[in-house]
């Protein structure tokens, strides 16, 4: 086949982002894509019309919850991360072997997803505090769920290192067949080398190297570390932004290189709490993931709860587009940082999931805000 998958793609170099290196992929129209791996990656690019016009900027969405397995960009995370596991020798299809992960949901739905295709059993640990819907759907693809209580990574009942205890645990116990993997997004590689070599020089091909800023939120810090990566290199002055919610610690680690200062301890502990409702973005340690572009990241913005619920009613009302808590967040801050770029900048976004993995916490409390508080002026307007 001819339709060069996302697996094939992630072993080039990152020196071959040149447009031309892409040129033997294929769209979707013309090709038959082989399963749910081959709806994976080559997502679209969408002007966001609406945006654009109200800041004066061109700001465009990465389209990652068009990704046809779990809809979201962690579809290329899961991929990448069974694929090298496969590579390594470390987990076979078809013999029992589980893949163990810690998610608040977006890499559990792509990793159970894949998992199904591909002949592994998924066990996903994740806080009970996130939306249900995430985890009714994990059991719907097949995926044992365990849900913890919220509490610190220092914390052995915490949900990443209850998946590590997990992994552990099936690999030693004789009775189970198979093997037990940690995948670790967190601390794998394969995670941001995923978006180095895909969303990244995706980003470039789609805008023909033409962009100014790319921002983006970070759970693992993949995404905005692999793109950085990706485009630094060949596009020197474009400025990477990180969006930040309320409670994360990493705006103060780009802004002013501590992780979080003592007036942030009470956001701070919120997040560990979990009692945010942006679910997905915003940490407070730092992971290799994040680490691996850490030193590419220009900028930061931070963007309050309330700021990214008025603006997923903006988006639903003004562009017709509904979307999630990470979506929304990451918008926010492509507009703030419009304001400080020159009119007619191009901003590139991520839009990360569908607006219906959030029903029952974001957008229930986003449902909640007047009409007349949703406006533009009321988005930027701090709270
Ligand atoms: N949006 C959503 C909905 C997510 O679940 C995540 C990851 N947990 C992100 C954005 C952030 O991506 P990354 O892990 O690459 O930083």
């Amino acid at each position: 086949a001819d339709y060069v998958r996302l697996e094939d793609h992630t072993k080039q170099t990152s020196s071959s982002l040149h447009p031309d290196a892409l040129d033997s992929r294929r769209s979707w129209q013309d090709a038959i894509p082989e399963g749910i791996e081959g709806l994976i990656g080559n997502t679209p690019l969408i002007k966001l019309k609406a945006l654009s016009e109200a800041t004066g900027c061109e700001i465009l969405g990465k389209a990652e919850y068009l990704n046809g397995a779990g809809n979201s960009p962690k579809d290329r995370v899961a991929l990448s991360m069974i694929n090298l596991a496969e590579e390594e020798g470390l987990i076979k299809p078809n013999r029992g072997d589980t893949i163990y992960e810690g998610t608040v949901g977006s890499t559990g739905i792509s990793l159970a997803a894949v998992c199904r295709a591909r002949g592994y059993q998924a066990y996903i640990c994740m806080p009970n505090d996130q939306a249900s819907e995430k985890s009714e759907l994990l059991l719907r693809l097949g995926a044992t769920v365990e849900r913890v209580k919220p509490a610190s990574i220092v914390d052995q009942a915490q949900f990443v290192n209850m998946a590590r205890k997990r992994a552990r645990e099936h690999t030693e116990n004789p009775n189970k067949p198979g093997k037990g993997f940690f995948a670790d997004q967190f601390e794998n590689s394969a995670n941001y080398i995923a978006h180095q070599t895909s969303t990244g020089p995706e980003i470039y091909q789609q805008t023909g190297g033409q962009l100014d800023a790319f921002v983006a939120g970070a759970g693992t810090g993949g995404t905005i570390s692999g793109v950085a990566l990706a485009l630094k290199p060949q596009l020197p002055n474009v400025k990477i932004v990180l969006a930040d919610p309320q409670g994360s610690g990493l705006y103060n680690k780009v802004k002013y290189g501590v992780l979080f200062s003592p007036t942030e301890a009470e956001g701070t502990r919120r997040r560990h709490q979990v009692d945010s409702i942006v679910e997905g973005i915003g940490i407070n340690r730092l992971t290799a993931n994040f680490s691996a572009g850490m030193e590419l990241i220009d900028d930061a913005v931070k963007v309050s709860d309330v700021q990214a619920m008025k603006m997923a009613r903006w988006l639903v009302e003004n562009e017709g587009l509904f979307l999630g808590a990470s979506s929304a967040v990451n918008c926010v801050a492509a507009a703030e940082l419009a304001k400080r770029m020159e009119p007619g900048s191009r901003i590139v976004t991520i839009l990360c999931d569908p607006g219906s993995r959030h029903l029952s916490r974001f957008w229930k409390a986003a449902g909640e805000l007047k009409p007349e508080e949703c406006t533009f002026e009321g988005i930027l307007g701090r709270d």
